[in-house]
């Protein structure tokens, strides 16, 4: 069962009420979901009688009833000890999250199960959401499966294999010339005074809650241990934010001390906003004018979760850096070659943003570096041919 108890705004501390439909907070800020973790008794090794999905980690998710649960067998992926590459690299401890293994070949479907089971749950029928691609995809697959109906804005350059999922699942698309930025603007003005609710990254507090299980997971697959760092390709930051409030969560639920993995995000040259917001001190990030790069995942010019993302970097002594489109294709191909995975250009970007911290010292020796490759490559075919 949930132990979920209210939504809790992490900027001005205001409590809204569980079980009713919220998105942001009246300051503007995200949501997180909040639990009665004294009650909750989720303790390590969680029964080997749990399904290997996220819903294994039932007590700290939002969903109240097992019958409004739409899944698709999501979470649980493998955490791949990477002996070859590691050995490349002289790092030992190398793991990779292979989020390639989750229904529709990225991690988005984490939080669309999460999310979608809990709109179910309170009566939504329409969801909307803009999408750099595969937001959108595992959105039209959940709604699918719930019979709930779901419009998406997606840029026009959004590759193949994301609109094909939009369509086959029967999702009504609409493509935008722009970013995710200008998609989001036009899916509110288009639907403007409609019953439909917005699934937006972080404007609703849940999908942040089905990607922060990947934090419970690695901890349960090194055997009860975090490791010394993570990185972490980052658009929006649902997944490095929901990260950052699990331990929270696993440190009052007993399962970790104060210690946090340093934390570090990646993005791409051609649309850096946390890197810069980083370099230059600042508590937000400016919108990035004219974002462009092949990983679709990463065109993401300006994050409402940007502060907790910083935040997140910083206090953990982390660092945000970037990375050339040509760099992500080329660590691409190493991570197929090394270890017979062919991820996104976005995973592979964790790999060159590693070699960067290997080289200038901020990683090394017998330190654990988990790399998240949080897409198939499968989904990227545009991309990855000029590989061959
Ligand atoms: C969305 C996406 C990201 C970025 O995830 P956020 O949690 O929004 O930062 C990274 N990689 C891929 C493949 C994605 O689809
Ligand atoms: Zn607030």
């Amino acid at each position: 069962m949930s132990f979920l108890t209210h939504l809790e705004c992490p900027r001005c501390l205001k409590h809204y009420a569980a079980n009713e439909v919220h998105n942001l907070c009246a300051c503007g800020s995200t949501l997180f979901a909040r639990y009665d973790l004294k009650r909750a008794r989720l303790t390590p090794p969680v029964p080997k009688s749990r399904a290997p999905d996220l819903w294994r980690y039932r007590e700290v998710l939002p969903v109240e009833n097992d019958g409004s649960i739409i899944s698709l067998g999501e979470g649980f992926t493998p955490l791949f000890h990477a002996r070859r590459l590691g050995d490349r690299l002289g790092l030992p401890n190398l793991y990779l999250k292979d989020e390639s293994q989750n229904p529709t070949g990225s991690f988005k479907a984490r939080g669309m199960a999460v999310a979608v089971s809990k709109a179910h749950e309170l009566g939504i029928r329409r969801l909307a959401a803009p999408s750099a691609g595969n937001a959108g995809g595992a959105l039209a697959a959940y709604s699918a499966k719930a019979g709930m109906e779901a419009t998406i804005f997606m840029p026009e350059g959004t590759p193949l294999a994301n609109r094909l999922e939009c369509a086959l699942h029967g999702a009504k698309t609409t493509l935008v010339a722009g970013s995710i930025k200008e998609c989001g603007r036009v899916m509110r003005e288009s639907l403007a005074g409609g019953d439909w609710f917005d699934l937006s990254t972080l404007r609703e507090p849940y999908r942040l809650e089905g990607k922060k299980t990947m934090a419970y997971e690695v901890f349960e697959q090194l055997d009860g241990r975090l490791p010394d760092a993570m990185i972490y390709p980052t658009g929006g930051g649902t997944g490095l934010i929901g990260m950052w409030k699990a331990f929270d969560e696993m440190q009052e639920l007993g399962w970790i001390g104060e210690r946090r993995p340093r934390m570090f995000s990646v993005q791409a040259q051609g649309c850096a906003p946390m890197v810069r917001a980083f370099a230059t001190g600042t508590e937000v990030a400016e919108e990035w004018k004219n974002p462009a790069t092949l990983a679709s995942g990463l065109r993401v010019p300006a994050a409402i979760g940007d502060f907790l993302i910083l935040r997140a970097v910083r206090s953990s002594r982390g660092a945000a850096l970037a990375v050339s489109d040509a760099d992500m294709l080329r660590a691409v191909r190493e991570i197929a070659e090394t270890e017979g995975l062919i991820t996104s250009p976005e995973g592979g970007a964790t790999l060159v943003a590693l070699k960067k911290l290997l080289a200038d010292g901020f990683l090394g020796g017998h330190e654990s570096v988990v790399l998240f490759l949080t897409a198939t490559g499968y989904k990227y075919t545009e991309a990855l041919e000029q590989l061959v």
